[in-house]
């Protein structure tokens, strides 16, 4: 390992370099261009980009039209001019560009939604003729719209036709029996994830990292999160399109550990990704599952998001005993108006967790 190598690895990557996430980046363009960079990284900035890796990348990406300055640092986000669109009329740095902070690949997506040229280049010869990503969408995935089948499935579970089509909900058109939750960011497709009838799931490859229903949140600063992409469908049946759901499910306990830095938090990237969205909210409803996964769910994402401005749904109950599971039980069940009332009737946060010492 060469000295600026063993530099770059063992420098830490502040909190702050590493927040910068994609989406903010595609918002804010004007703040993350190449010449912005902070003052700490100014010292490794001749070593790093000196280092062999970088020229391989660098060297491979000029035949693409991709450019670097010597601003651009391994392991930050950066926006360049897409080559591809030239960033539209208003000539805007829309390519979100990333080397990898051990310098093995480098990738990059435009965000302007008629673009979204997306690649990535390896330092390893091996990969050589690994071609860029094409552009994700609903052909290149085989999705097609919802037959009457899944339709069915749905209106069983009081989610409509209108819900389903404004959320992009989709069939894959080799097996009319699996759900595509089409996960978009910008109204451009970044995901996808699937599930049968059965309750199988399975995340579609090169899936980015976020929150189901991101766009839902661009302009508001209430949140409610929830559990399953039907949650958050059910959710928009009661009124609520400021929903987003977890892509991944509950947690089986809460961590016992302190929080890991947030580049080693690797079960909760998709809440760090999204991290610019979250932090314009300043109430946030978290309507998990009313099971232990569910409830260490809620617990974890507390712990992330900062307990003062999260609120908890509690769910009615369904006998003497026992208490709906979740929004869509209670959508199913109870009916829109009910479900309504849960969400306004959100208490703040109170942990159940209990430390173990
Ligand atoms: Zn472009």
């Amino acid at each position: 390992m060469s000295l600026s190598q063993s530099q770059m690895i063992s420098r830490p990557l502040t909190k702050s370099l590493f927040s910068i996430p994609i989406t903010y980046a595609s918002i804010h363009p004007q703040r993350f261009c190449c010449h912005s960079l902070p003052n700490s990284t100014k010292d490794g900035v001749k070593h790093v980009f000196d280092e062999p890796k970088v020229q391989i990348l660098k060297h491979k990406m000029e035949p693409l039209g991709i450019t670097l300055d010597n601003s651009c640092l391994p392991g930050n986000y950066h926006n360049l001019f897409c080559p591809k669109c030239k960033g539209g009329q208003l000539m805007e740095r829309s390519l979100s560009f990333h080397i990898i902070t051990d310098c093995e690949f480098a990738m990059w997506r435009c965000f302007r939604p008629t673009c979204g040229w997306a690649g990535q280049v390896f330092v390893d010869d091996k990969e050589l003729d690994n071609k860029p990503f094409e552009k994700m969408d609903e052909k290149s995935l085989g999705l097609e719209p919802l037959g009457p089948k899944l339709v069915a499935y749905f209106k069983e579970r009081l989610i409509s036709e209108k819900t389903l089509s404004r959320n992009a909900v989709r069939q894959l058109s080799h097996d009319k029996n699996v759900i595509a939750f089409t996960y978009k960011q910008n109204g451009l497709l970044v995901g996808c994830k699937y599930r049968t009838t059965e309750k199988r799931f399975w995340q579609g490859k090169g899936t980015s990292k976020v929150l189901y229903g991101l766009d839902d949140i661009t302009h508001t600063t209430e949140i409610i999160i929830v559990e399953g992409e039907i949650d958050k469908l059910s959710l928009e049946e009661a009124g609520y399109q400021n929903c987003v759901s977890v892509p991944v499910g509950a947690p089986r306990k809460v961590s016992s550990k302190d929080l890991p830095p947030i580049e080693k938090d690797t079960a909760y990237q998709y809440l760090w990704n999204c991290k610019a969205y979250l932090d314009k909210a300043v109430r946030i409803i978290l309507a998990t599952d009313n099971d232990p996964p569910g409830q260490a769910l809620a617990e974890e994402l507390t712990r992330r998001l900062g307990r003062e401005r999260c609120w908890q749904v509690r769910w009615p109950k369904k006998d003497e005993s026992t208490f709906f599971k979740d929004a869509n039980e209670v959508l199913k069940y109870m009916g829109a108006d009910a479900l309504k009332r849960a969400v306004e009737n959100a208490e703040p946060y109170c942990s159940t967790h209990k430390v173990t010492p």
